[in-house]
């Protein structure tokens, strides 16, 4: 029976990924996508456990369905709903919970979408989880596309649930890539952003994350890559030197941080030393010095002292970061990290984040206005009517936005990057390139 399905996602990119996959297999079986929030016959929720606040934010999205769809059913699935199970079945209106493992499977396992007097569960090991495929368009673009290559983790970071729900790393096939690039490329996708959960342990026979960026570098395809993140342990000179030399690979660098302080690093069991991040970060520089670089940080980490804080805030202060992810640090069950002493008073948590957010603000203002006057390629992706402009991202991460006629071909073109608009954060830009004469109308202007 064809139905009415909505979608709601948490958590990081590759979730994000993993929704549309499946948003697409119940398009490819008849059922109507409705978007979130309006009245369907059913729901899918994708779950994330990162923090104390993801679960919350699960428990809140499941209250408005039963408001806005009170006969829909609500299947949960994702991290928490690995995890947890049996805590997410007890929460009224949840008619099914199915684990990561079966998550790209749904379609197949839930045959009947009627209310259940019990939800039924399903959830096995993640132990032996094999690498299950998803390639998506990034939310609101039809220019920028996922493509997951990587699942899973096999480290131990002291605060870090996602081997526990994604199980242990494993990859695509290295020879199956050149094929969903080319997928990606026929659906009109004119960037690519290689994902995983902890990309640079790419591991497939005897391939590497190197193998895959040599791989790219040889394919003929004219998609831009971009790297979703990277380790810092798994960054090094040959790595940068490799993207630095790229013409398909483009100079952003998402590395994350999490402590600018070396003993928290070594109680959150992260695989590096401080001074390995500071020389990868000043070597990306050198080589390209217009390089945009993002870090996640956790504050509030069990002890963080006030040096400690300080010193992850000076870290940063002092070094060319163009942005920052800021995370409060939140106890997860059956972690280490949430067992040891010294808890931080949420309050002081709370604070360190909001410093650090605001000096993330003036990094980016810092990286964006370093960039006025430098000529960028660009994909455009949405168009706004009120003001007629385009917004897109340069290859090295600037969010601009430039006027052109709305049936401008979604193609990458050069724009010169002019001033920083302040009130909407974007970068205001010139479009450089002859385009293409669409639906016999363009219009260019300067601004
Ligand atoms: S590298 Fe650490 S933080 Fe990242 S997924 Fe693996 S265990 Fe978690």
């Amino acid at each position: 029976m064809k139905m009415r399905i909505s979608f709601h996602t948490l958590g990081c990119k590759l979730n994000y990924s993993e929704t549309s996959q499946l948003r697409d297999q119940y398009e490819k079986l008849g059922h109507e996508i409705v978007p979130f929030g309006n009245d369907t016959d059913a729901v899918l929720i994708n779950t994330c456990t990162v923090t104390e606040n993801a679960d919350a934010e699960c428990r809140k999205i499941i209250r408005k369905i039963q408001k806005i769809s009170p006969k829909a059913f609500i299947g949960v699935t994702g991290c928490y709903a690995q995890l947890k199970s049996d805590e997410i079945a007890t929460i009224p209106g949840v008619d099914a919970v199915i684990g990561t493992s079966d998550k790209l499977r749904i379609d197949q396992i839930i045959t009947d979408y009627s209310k259940r007097n019990m939800p039924e569960i399903h959830v096995s090991s993640v132990d032996e989880a094999i690498f299950s495929f998803s390639q998506s368009a990034d939310e609101d673009s039809r220019t920028r596309a996922f493509l997951k290559i990587q699942d899973g983790c096999d480290y131990s970071c002291s605060f870090c649930t996602i081997p526990l729900a994604r199980g242990k790393s494993r990859s695509l096939d290295i020879s199956e890539i050149p094929k969903r690039i080319r997928q990606l490329e026929e659906q009109g996708y004119h960037e690519i952003i290689l994902s995983g959960i902890n990309l640079g342990d790419y591991s497939h026979d005897d391939a590497n994350f190197i193998d895959v960026l040599n791989l790219i570098e040889s394919f003929d395809t004219k998609a831009r890559f971009r790297i979703g993140s990277i380790e810092p342990n798994l960054v090094n000179e040959s790595l940068l030197r490799l993207i630095a030399s790229s013409n398909k690979i483009v100079p952003h660098l998402h590395m994350p941080l999490q402590s600018g302080s070396q003993s928290v690093l070594k109680r959150m069991k992260r695989r590096y030393k401080i001074s390995k991040y500071y020389d990868n970060l000043i070597l990306c520089k050198q080589l390209m010095p217009h390089a945009c670089i993002g870090a996640d940080v956790i504050v509030g980490f069990p002890g963080e002292a006030d040096q400690e804080y300080e010193d992850t805030f000076s870290f940063i202060e002092q070094l060319p970061f163009s942005y920052l992810h800021v995370f409060t640090y939140s106890e997860r069950d059956n972690t280490p990290a949430a067992e040891y002493d010294d808890p931080i008073p949420m309050r002081i948590r709370k604070l360190r984040n909001a410093r650090l957010r605001a000096l993330s603000d003036s990094k980016r203002r810092a990286f964006y206005e370093s960039q006025i006057g430098s000529c960028h390629k660009v994909i455009p992706e949405s168009f706004d009517h009120s003001t007629g402009h385009w917004k897109g991202w340069t290859e090295n991460y600037v969010r601009v936005q430039f006027r052109g006629s709305q049936f401008l071909n979604m193609q990458p073109y050069v724009v010169q990057l002019d001033q920083l608009d302040h009130l909407s954060g974007t970068v205001i830009s010139t479009l450089l390139d002859e385009p293409q004469l669409s639906n016999g109308y363009l219009q260019l202007s300067v601004i």
